[in-house]
């Protein structure tokens, strides 16, 4: 069976300490650390923490002089390229610069000063480094406050957005700068789709997707997702953060699951499938699927595996992945590669199908 492929708008290409954003190349996931950037252990720890869980490009806030001073020893430490997160003051930009930044992230909304941001842009120019322009609903105020003076009122923030984007690019446009990533976030999804829609209509920079003050864990992810994943099925989107008030390595866990539901990206590791279950089965479908996936993390290779509570899809669903259980009352039947293996006990198949899986694991492993 042939699964439909997403049809990706094809932006220009921006690298990032060797990582490539757009261009058809594969959709990046990135995060931001909360601790003092200041604080360099702690930072790398993190740092560290989202590298190991597949993050491919780490934002660190650059608020003060110390942060600043700090960030060369991060970038220098750091196992994945560096952005630094700039507001408000635009010598922040110039000393992250110096520092060995990969990349540096303004605000139209917090540095608007005209001189200043030609400044970080021939500073950016000479570091041969990349420049995110990065509108949130938030930092979009004084934009509000001049379609008020000019009276027109009811105007969708999408579209206050959207200009304040172009009345910024005519700054890097005058200094001949195209090494840019756009974004635009507000916390609302319907307004990041709509934005981001005209962002992609408008320009071929490539887009970093995201939500702004999503929430906690599941409000954010529900409404990081409804934007993220609609704006990325429509092939929009080069690099994704799902922002989550909490731990940033649960924003690294979810956006991989979310590549990998889109196709967009096939994950290093055993991807694990199961039924929602119903009164037809009796097993205890998701605590299989649980220390499946616990018990298989060391895999780093794609294998597809499938819990299936009782006959009705599992066949099926056995030709579609490399192996799949199917419960039965008291045993159940193992498939691989589409084949059926055998059946077992029911208080046998967690081991049975961690052998079955490592066996497809080897095979791969001596084919390459
Ligand atoms: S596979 Fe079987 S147990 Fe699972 S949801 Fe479908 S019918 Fe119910």
């Amino acid at each position: 069976m042939k699964y439909r492929q997403i049809e990706r708008r094809i932006s220009k290409a921006v690298n990032v300490g060797g990582i490539t954003i757009g261009a058809g190349a594969p959709i990046s996931i990135q995060s931001m650390t909360t601790t003092q950037t200041a604080d360099v252990k702690a930072t790398l720890e993190q740092i560290n923490r989202l590298a190991e869980a597949g993050c491919d490009l780490v934002r660190v806030a650059v608020a003060t002089k110390q942060d600043a001073a700090a960030l060369s020893e991060i970038v220098a430490a750091s196992p994945v390229p560096i952005i630094a997160d700039v507001h408000f003051n635009f010598e922040r930009a110039l000393e992250a610069i110096r520092a060995g930044a990969h990349k540096i992230r303004l605000n139209p909304g917090t540095i608007s000063d005209r001189q200043a941001v030609r400044t970080i842009i021939e500073a950016c120019k000479d570091a041969h480094i990349p420049i995110r322009v990065g509108v949130n609903e938030g930092s979009v105020i004084y934009r509000f406050n001049q379609v008020r003076r000019e009276k027109q009122f009811a105007r969708p923030l999408d579209e206050i957005m959207v200009e304040a984007i172009e009345e910024y690019l005519e700054i890097f446009h005058e200094c001949n700068f195209s090494d840019l990533v756009l974004s635009a976030k507000s916390h609302d999804a319907a307004t990041t789709i709509a934005v981001n829609r005209e962002l992609a209509r408008r320009y071929d920079y490539p887009l970093h997707l995201g939500l702004t003050h999503a929430g906690t864990v599941r409000t954010g992810s529900v409404r990081s997702i409804c934007a993220v994943a609609t704006l990325l099925a429509e092939g929009i989107g080069d690099t994704i953060r799902i922002s989550l008030a909490g731990d940033p390595v649960e924003e690294v866990a979810l956006a991989k699951e979310l590549l990998a539901a889109l196709r967009l990206r096939e994950p290093e590791e055993v991807e694990i499938i199961a039924c929602p279950t119903c009164g037809r089965t009796t097993a205890d479908v998701a605590a299989i699927a649980d220390q499946l996936r616990q018990a298989l993390v060391d895999i780093k290779q794609h294998i597809t595996v499938a819990v299936m509570g009782c006959v009705v899809n599992g066949p099926g669903e056995a030709g579609q992945v490399d192996v799949a259980l199917c419960c039965g009352k008291n045993n159940a039947s193992i498939f691989r590669e589409g084949k059926f293996v055998r059946t077992v006990p029911m208080e046998k198949v967690i081991d049975e199908m961690i052998t079955e899986v490592r066996k497809v694991a080897d095979s791969r492993k001596v084919r390459k």
